[in-house]
């Protein structure tokens, strides 16, 4: 017997009541991808109001790489919760912030002197992270990239590329953002790096002049411009740029963190420094807190008080983290995240020898999305994505679409899921793709 259990329709009534509640209390942006209501999570298992029993792939959006409720991180807060609830760590501080940076500066890809300062979610670490990068250069301009995201503040939404639906009526934005191109190999194929590059600096003499950049803003692996990896070849000739004109290089690891690509790092894939890290989501296994990492040189430059905010770095998230990087490290969830992603690929491959719907496979460790595309022409084929995950939910598999197009069905598995769910993930998604595509074809 498998861990899928399904008791009652999908949604089951106690869902389709708390929708109806909802529909009459909650803002309209606030709509929901899954329609059943969660009662509680263990591991990779997500149990619903009425009974029935999923295998998450959701994670949260990427935030539970070390599954859901792990008992560590739970005993973890319980303790912190019994201590006190906040007191702003400026005000009065406490352990558990220093402990965290401590824990955590050694692990970041960055050689030398390393500092941190903790905020609320990926958004925050971003904006922060602009700040810092502007306070350490007196310069004004960011460069971004094509299909970023970066969160929905106002800086962070000004640098996030998808118009529909992040940005369309929030505007004006915020000034002296550029945008390059990412080095997507499966748009802009074997050369994608050289292309890329070629975009920067062409940027650099008719966009924006490289003495007034502070930052470059990228993510090692574009997590919603659809699961899409820079490459070596393109981060080291990024670096030189950075390196040539007194740019911050700034990693956006707030979805590639905390073992998603197999390392604790995505850059560490590329061997190429960053001078920042932005890190959240799966940081204290589903408790909201972020980070900015990075050298001490210019995380320094900012005055005191200049950065901050009442709840930043707050203690339940501290202990939380502290407590996920032990479970990473206990777990050894690095080495299980390559295996998982090593079983995933396997497995996504042999499905797309068998399906020409898929156009592309492709990621790193167990950081993978899978492409959807019309036969034929080879155009983005957003229904069919929506289709699967609609066969997989059917199924007991929660899916989640990602991508410029919403094309691209990606794998935010948790790293604790057993070898025997993730074979009985793997045949759902076999399952719904063959039926979803089948539908197409009748
Ligand atoms: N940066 C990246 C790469 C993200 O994927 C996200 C969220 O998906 C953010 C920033 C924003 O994080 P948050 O939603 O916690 O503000």
């Amino acid at each position: 017997m498998g861990s899928i259990v399904l008791k009652t329709e999908i949604p089951g009534p106690r869902s389709r009541e708390l929708t109806a509640r909802k529909d009459a209390t909650i803002a309209r942006a606030k709509g929901l991808w899954m329609p059943m209501w969660i009662d509680h999570g263990r591991g990779a298992l997500l149990h619903d109001v009425d009974g029935n029993t999923f295998i998450d792939f959701a994670g949260g959006i990427g935030c539970l790489n070390i599954g859901h409720a792990h008992p560590r991180v739970v005993k973890a807060v319980q303790d912190a919760a019994a201590k006190f609830l906040h007191t702003d760590f400026t005000v009065v501080p406490y352990e558990s912030y220093v402990a965290l940076a401590e824990r955590l500066l050694p692990l970041v890809p960055i050689g030398g002197s390393k500092r941190a300062a903790f905020f609320n979610s990926g958004a925050e670490a971003v904006e922060n992270a602009i700040k810092i990068a502007k306070a350490a250069t007196g310069r004004p301009a960011v460069i971004a990239y094509e299909a970023a995201f970066h969160g929905r503040t106002h800086m962070a939404m000004s640098l996030t590329s998808k118009v529909h639906p992040y940005k369309t009526g929030f505007g004006p934005f915020a000034p002296e953002v550029y945008r390059v191109q990412f080095p997507n190999a499966y748009a802009l194929g074997p050369d994608a790096a050289e292309i890329a590059l070629d975009d920067l600096r062409r940027g650099l003499k008719t966009r924006v002049a490289p003495e007034t950049v502070a930052a470059i803003i990228i993510e090692p692996v574009q997590g919603e411009g659809g699961f899409v990896p820079a490459s070596a070849e393109y981060l080291r000739g990024l670096r030189e740029i950075c390196d040539e004109h007194g740019i911050v290089l700034i990693a956006d690891e707030v979805q590639s963190g905390f073992g998603r690509t197999g390392r604790m790092f995505a850059m560490e894939h590329f061997g190429v420094e960053p001078d920042l890290v932005c890190v959240a989501k799966s940081i204290a296994g589903g408790v909201p807190i972020s980070g900015v990492l990075g050298r001490a040189s210019i995380m320094d430059a900012p005055d005191d008080s200049t950065i901050g905010g009442t709840f930043v770095g707050n203690p339940l998230g501290c202990e939380a983290a502290v407590a996920v990087l032990d479970v990473i490290a206990d777990e050894g969830l690095l080495a299980r995240g390559t295996e998982i992603g090593d079983r995933l690929r396997a497995a996504y491959e042999s499905l797309q020898d068998r399906t020409p719907a898929i156009g592309d496979v492709r990621g790193l460790g167990p950081m993978l999305g899978v492409e959807f595309v019309r036969e034929g022409d080879g155009a983005p084929d957003a229904e069919l994505a929506s289709r699967i995950v609609g066969e997989a939910l059917a199924r007991g598999l929660i899916l989640l679409k990602a991508g410029l197009h919403g094309n691209v069905i990606r794998t935010l598995v948790p790293l604790v899921i057993s070898d025997a769910e993730l074979d009985e993930a793997i045949a759902v998604f076999d399952a719904a793709v063959t039926s979803a595509t089948a539908a197409v074809i009748a």
